[in-house]
């Protein structure tokens, strides 16, 4: 809970990291992890992004 505006679509989360803005890339909420270096989007977030989106659960 943020207390922010939520996203449309509740219920339907692509990613389990994107509610949170990844600490490791700094990619905002709901964008995909991307590699600092070159800009290239991850399939899949960053662990420290994941973690940190459950831990606000
Ligand atoms: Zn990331």
């Amino acid at each position: 809970m943020t207390g922010a505006a939520r996203p449309t679509g509740l219920g339907r989360v692509p990613q389990p990291g994107l509610t949170v803005p990844c600490p490791h890339c700094r990619a905002t909420v709901g964008n995909a992890c991307t590699i600092p270096a070159n800009g290239r989007r991850l399939a899949a977030p960053h662990p420290s992004r994941v973690d940190a989106a459950a831990a606000i659960q």
